[in-house]
């Protein structure tokens, strides 16, 4: 039996089922996280707000411009690619230890290769899909962690890659810190 210090450690997007942070204000459920929290250490974050975005907030989008991906409020004309790439580079900095991450798919932030990717300028034309500019960051800090949606925890298959690779990667971590 694993005691509590040895329970993986796992960053989940706040809005799965901890807060009421979306933009649109809508609250989620995520049935799984009440099961997993006995097992498991979840360290919920939301960088949106993180950043001092209100809740409800205009929506954020992707686009390509000629100087790369930037993170745009369009509706403020604000961009918010660096207050973005520093929040989530403080927070990646600040996690001791982790073993996996859970984050909401398809949100500009957060989501794991399946956020809409506009062009720039017209903003209404989908040329791609991209990472959440949250999520780039924590996959690049964190090359050997796991990484799921909230949708791929919902396929048996998935989750159980993923709650293999936490664990063993949990276990890791405690034998490394006896030697
Ligand atoms: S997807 Fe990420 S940024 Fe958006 S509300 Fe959820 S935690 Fe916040």
């Amino acid at each position: 039996m694993m005691d509590a210090g040895q329970k993986p450690i796992v960053v989940v997007s706040k809005c799965l089922g901890f807060d009421v942070c979306r933009y649109d204000g809508a609250a989620l459920e995520a049935e799984y996280m009440q099961d997993l929290a006995q097992f498991v250490h979840l360290v919920p974050v939301c960088p949106e707000v993180g950043i001092g975005l209100p809740v409800p907030r205009d929506p954020i989008w992707i686009i390509q411009t000629n100087d790369g991906k930037r993170l745009v409020q369009p509706t403020t004309n604000k961009d918010l690619t660096d207050l973005m790439t520093d929040f989530a580079e403080r927070f990646a900095g600040e996690l001791k230890h982790v073993d996996g991450f859970i984050l909401k798919s398809r949100s500009p932030s957060c989501g794991i290769g399946d956020c809409k990717l506009f062009d720039a300028p017209s903003l209404d034309r989908q040329i791609g899909v991209a990472d959440g500019f949250f999520a780039a960051v924590l996959q690049r800090r964190f090359p050997d962690c796991a990484f799921v949606s909230d949708k791929g925890m919902l396929d048996h298959q998935v989750r159980q890659e993923f709650l293999q690779r936490i664990f063993a990667s949990a276990r890791k971590r405690a034998v490394n810190s006896m030697e």
